[in-house]
């Protein structure tokens, strides 16, 4: 282990401090930031605690656009289960 920081080959997670090479765990670039996750686990509470501190009139709009794409993908997806039976 020679250093902490971040070089081409590895990424070093946000939350935990781990090190993990390129291809590997959950890379987001937003608004300037890149945001590295090695795991999905720390992913999670990454963006668990980002919500809690998102101003309602901020998140509401895109929640309910979210959950509005997401029910909408799931009935699809019910339907064509329903055909195939
Ligand atoms: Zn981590």
């Amino acid at each position: 282990m020679a250093s902490d920081r971040a070089d081409d080959k590895y990424y070093v997670c946000i939350v935990c401090g781990r090190k993990f090479p390129r291809g590997q765990g959950i890379v987001v670039e937003k608004a300037g930031f890149t945001l590295a996750f090695h795991s999905s686990r720390c992913a999670s509470k990454f963006f668990r605690l980002l919500l809690e501190r998102l101003d309602d009139s901020c998140a509401r709009p895109a929640i309910r656009e979210l959950i509005g794409e997401l029910e909408e993908a799931n009935r699809k997806r019910m339907e064509k289960r329903k055909k195939v039976i």
